[in-house]
C-alpha cells in the first residue's frame, strides 16, 4: 500500500481537473486491509476518475486500487480481474484468448471494480450481463465477502455498490464469458457488421466511439454527463406530438426513456460554451473541459442545462457523473 500526503488529483480524474486529495492510498492486490477503515465522510474510492467531477479539494482519504494488470482463469468461462485493471486491457486480453462477450464496452474509459458499480454499458450490451460475481473489502465491517450477480441490484447504470458510497472497495470481479463468438448487433450502427470477428467489432465499436467523444489527450470529459431520462406514457406521447423529430423512446418496465442528447442538442446547447466548460460540438450528452476549467463551471454549465431542458420540455434531467 502506497500513501500520498496533499497530492494533485489532476492525473486521476479524467476531466483534468485540478484539486488536491490530502490523503491518497494505492492498495496493490496482496495488501493487508484492516488498516483501512470507513467515515463516510471521509473516504472516497476512486478507480480511473472518468466518471467524477471534482469541484473542491477533497479533505480526506481517497482509496484507489493499483491499475495492475493482474487477473486469473478460473475455468474455461470464469476469470477474475484485478479492480483496479483498465477494463479495456481487459477485454483485449478475453479476445486474444478466445473468450466473447465484452467486446461492445470496448474503449469505454476506467477500471474493472467501476464497471460493476457503474454497470457500464454500451452498443447494447451491459456489465452485468457477464458479472458472476463481485469481492469486496468492507471498510466498515472491516472483512472481505462476495457478492453473487443477483445480490448486487444491477439497474441503468446503476448497483448495491452506488448506494453504499466508500463502503465497498471492488478488489476482484469475476466475469463469465462464453467460447462462442455471438455478435451482438442489436445497436443500430453495428448493423452492417455481421460477418465481422469479434476483434473487428471492438475496433469498429472503437472507431465510432471516439468519432463522437473529446479525445482525453486534448480535452476532458466524463463521457455522458446525464443519464436518458425516463418519463410516464402520456407525457412521451405529449412530447411527441409536439417534437415528431424526437427519436422514438425505448421502451422499459419503469416508462419510456428519451435521449438526453436530443433534449440537449433541441434546447440549442450543442457546441456552446459557458465560461471554461462546454458541450461537445459532436455530442450534445458530453460536457468537456474546453480550457482548463474547474468543477464549478462544469457544475454551473450542467445547472444551466437542467433549468433548460426542464423549462422548454418539462423533463428533468440527472446527472450520470458524480459531482463531489
Ligand atoms: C470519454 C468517456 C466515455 C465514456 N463512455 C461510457 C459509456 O459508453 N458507457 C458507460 O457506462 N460509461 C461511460 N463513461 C463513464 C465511465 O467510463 C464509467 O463510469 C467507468 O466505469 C468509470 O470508471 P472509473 O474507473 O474511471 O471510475 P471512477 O470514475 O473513478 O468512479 C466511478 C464510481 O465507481 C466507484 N469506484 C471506482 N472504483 C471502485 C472500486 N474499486 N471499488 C468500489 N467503488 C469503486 C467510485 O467511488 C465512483 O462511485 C465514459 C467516460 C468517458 C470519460
Amino acid at each position: 500500500m502506497k500513501v500520498y500526503e496533499n497530492i494533485s488529483l489532476k492525473p486521476y480524474n479524467t476531466f483534468g481537473i485540478d484539486v488536491k486529495a490530502r490523503r491518497l492510498v494505492v492498495v496493490e492486490p496482496g495488501d493487508d486491509l484492516v488498516t483501512l477503515t470507513l467515515s463516510h465522510s471521509e473516504t472516497l474510492i476512486l478507480g480511473g476518475g472518468s466518471n467524477m467531477v471534482f469541484t473542491k479539494d477533497y479533505e480526506g482519504t481517497v482509496i484507489t486500487l493499483s491499475n495492475t494488470f493482474h487477473l486469473s482463469p478460473l475455468t474455461s468461462h470464469l476469470v477474475t480481474v484485478w479492480g483496479g485493471m483498465e477494463m479495456d486491457d481487459l477485454i483485449q486480453w478475453t479476445l486474444d484468448h478466445g473468450l466473447y462477450g465484452l467486446e461492445n464496452l470496448s474503449a469505454i474509459p476506467g477500471t474493472v471494480g467501476a464497471s460493476a458499480v457503474q454497470n457500464v454499458g454500451a452498443y447494447g450490451a451491459e456489465a452485468k450481463d457477464f458479472i458472476e460475481s463481485v469481492e469486496v473489502y468492507d471498510l466498515m465491517e472491516r472483512r472481505q465477502c462476495t457478492f453473487c450477480n443477483a445480490d448486487c441490484q444491477f439497474a441503468y447504470r446503476d448497483s448495491l455498490f452506488k448506494h453504499h458510497p466508500g463502503r465497498y472497495l471492488i478488489l476482484r470481479v469475476t466475469y463469465r464469458l462464453s467460447k462462442k463468438f455471438v455478435p451482438n448487433l442489436s445497436y443500430k450502427a453495428l448493423e452492417g457488421l455481421p460477418h465481422a470477428t469479434a476483434q473487428q467489432l471492438r475496433e469498429a465499436i472503437t472507431e465510432v466511439r471516439w468519432s463522437k467523444l473529446p479525445r482525453p489527450e486534448e480535452h476532458g470529459s466524463a463521457g455522458s454527463f446525464f443519464k436518458n431520462p425516463v418519463v410516464d406514457e402520456s407525457t412521451y406521447l405529449c412530447l411527441k406530438a409536439e417534437y415528431p423529430d424526437m427519436p422514438d423512446a425505448h421502451r422499459s418496465d419503469n416508462g419510456y426513456k428519451l435521449s438526453a442528447g436530443w433534449l440537449i442538442d433541441k434546447a440549442g446547447w450543442k457546441g456552446r460554451t459557458q465560461g471554461r466548460a462546454g458541450v461537445w460540438p459532436k455530442n450534445a450528452l458530453v460536457l468537456y473541459n474546453a480550457d482548463g476549467c474547474s468543477g464549478d463551471e462544469v457544475r454551473a454549465l450542467a445547472a444551466a442545462i437542467q433549468q433548460d431542458v426542464k423549462q422548454k420540455f418539462g423533463v428533468a434531467l440527472d446527472p450520470e457523473a458524480i459531482i463531489i
